[in-house]
């Protein structure tokens, strides 16, 4: 390393250690099935990351070496074909290589007048016309739906309340505000109500009908009691896509009901809301246009690298009114660097921020919209498959409908939820496939959520094979406890 900066002093020498890096992530990509999806960490390498700060330097070869030995292999694996977990994104090689554009200028996007914001406002665009959504909407990119469903809720607020609770703040405020969302929502729905401040009392959680759709009668009656008692309903979040079964809420009778109680429509749709690139997909999710605010990830189906989520708001003069902050050191002009206001940190909590459009844009120029919905109704196609092996199999059973590209089921025996939960972990611990668990209708479910476009039909086989055979060597061991 040079002696006045943090660059190199021989460049010749760190370009070949910096291709050997690229070259390493490329032969990772191009043959990750020969690798097991996760493995256990060995409890060696867990303590070699105990070490005390390191104070001198150390060759960049040998942290790469590093790396490839004793952090590579131990990730969670959801670039792998045979990991269907949760409901994580593969990532793509072009993506990677955007990422490395995007450190390599290290532009903070918070503001100034540079063209990676024009980047993020050609997207917010791009999101717009996906959505059906009119010129004065906005848009920014966030580290997740998380974050994302959490602005929603704060302009929600703001809209209903005035700007002048961001002076007074809530304790000054005579309405107790009220949302809804149904059981089958993702959790950090009621966090984000609970971070705004609101109290996750100030939630209603209405219940959902077999097929995991938000119980619309159950709803109207909740606004109507809460009316009655004197509170102030405001905010109703749907989900397109729900975590544990991939059920879609009916979203048009969402924005009717919305419409008619003066509620902000709210659309979870981290993972689901992309199907609407599918045009097999997409009338499925009709009555999404009519959303106040969407809340997705291109990290998921869209296969961005994480992390890549996104807010789109309907009023974008009510978004920004919800987070500028007028401050001297950010002072704007119509010329210089400090031209080109409003700046992405007037839309949402961060000022630093990262290069996220660039890997996003590029995902969206190389591959086009139709080729992602594409990619993304062949994800549900095996799905479907799943269901249909699962079906022609005696010793599994289905436990939930299959609306997208998530398959709950179980092998069958006594003891299930036991069974089933211990299948999971050997599935996951075999290094074949990955599914995850989750609850339906009381019972253990093995989830396999597709979500990942590497994830193929023999994947899926490999699936099957490896539930049948666990579950049979399981369901012995089980035998041999209880006797
Ligand atoms: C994944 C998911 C979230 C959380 O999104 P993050 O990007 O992990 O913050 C919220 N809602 C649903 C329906 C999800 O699938």
């Amino acid at each position: 390393m040079s002696a006045e900066t943090l660059d190199p002093f021989d460049w010749d020498a760190f370009r070949r250690q910096a291709h050997r890096m690229l070259d390493d992530m490329l032969d990772y990509t191009q043959h990750i099935r020969e690798r097991p999806v996760w493995q256990p960490i060995p409890q060696a390498i867990r303590d070699t990351f105990r070490e005390p700060l390191p104070l001198d330097p150390t060759d960049l070869a040998m942290v790469h070496d590093r790396f490839m030995r004793d952090i590579l292999p131990y990730s969670a694996g959801n670039a792998h074909p045979g990991f269907m977990g949760w409901v994580n994104g593969g990532g793509t090689p072009v993506g990677m290589l955007a990422e490395m554009l995007a450190a390599g200028l290290n532009t903070n996007l918070g503001g100034r007048d540079q063209i990676p914001i024009e980047i993020e406002r050609q997207l917010v665009r791009w999101v717009r016309d996906i959505f059906g959504f009119p010129e004065g909407a906005s848009g920014l990119l966030v580290t997740g739906t998380s974050v994302a469903n959490l602005i929603a809720i704060l302009v929600a607020r703001t809209a209903r309340l005035g700007i002048g609770v961001r002076q007074t703040g809530l304790a000054n405020v005579e309405e107790k505000l009220v949302g809804y969302t149904s059981s089958a929502a993702h959790l950090c729905i009621a966090k984000a109500i609970d971070m705004a401040g609101l109290g996750r009392e100030a939630l209603r959680v209405i219940g959902v009908d077999s097929a995991g759709q938000m119980d619309l009668a159950a709803l109207r009656s909740a606004v109507e009691r809460d009316r009655a008692e004197g509170l102030t309903p405001f905010f109703l979040a749907g989900t397109a896509g729900t975590v544990d079964i991939g059920a879609v809420d009916d979203l048009s009778a969402l924005a009717d009901i919305a419409q008619s109680e003066g509620l902000w429509f709210h659309v979870d749709g981290a993972y689901g809301a992309l199907a609407i690139l599918s045009p097999e997909l997409a009338p499925r999710l009709a009555g999404i246009e009519r959303a106040d605010s969407i809340a997705f990830d291109f990290h998921k189906w869209g296969q961005v690298p994480y992390d890549a989520g996104f807010i789109l708001v309907r009023d974008g003069a009510a978004h920004q009114s919800t987070f500028d902050f007028p401050a001297a050191y950010l002072r704007r002009e119509t010329r210089g660097l400090a031209a080109g206001s409003p700046w992405p940190c007037d839309l949402g909590p961060d000022l630093s921020r990262g290069f996220r459009a660039l890997k996003t844009w590029v995902t969206l120029q190389v591959y086009g919209v139709r080729r992602l919905g594409e990619m993304i109704a062949h994800t549900c196609a095996v799905a479907q498959y799943l269901k249909r092996c699962i079906e022609q199999e005696p010793q599994l059973e289905l436990l939930a409908p299959v609306s997208l590209n998530i398959v709950c089921f179980r092998f069958r025996g006594d003891y299930a939820d036991e069974l089933n939960r211990r299948i999971a972990v050997a599935l996951q611990e075999s290094g074949i496939a990955a599914p995850s668990t989750t609850i339906v209708n009381d019972a253990i479910a093995i989830r396999a959520a597709i979500v990942n476009h590497r994830t193929g039909f023999m994947d899926i086989d490999a699936l099957i094979a490896a539930t049948l055979a666990f579950g049979q060597r399981v369901r012995q061991e089980m035998n041999k406890d209880v006797d």
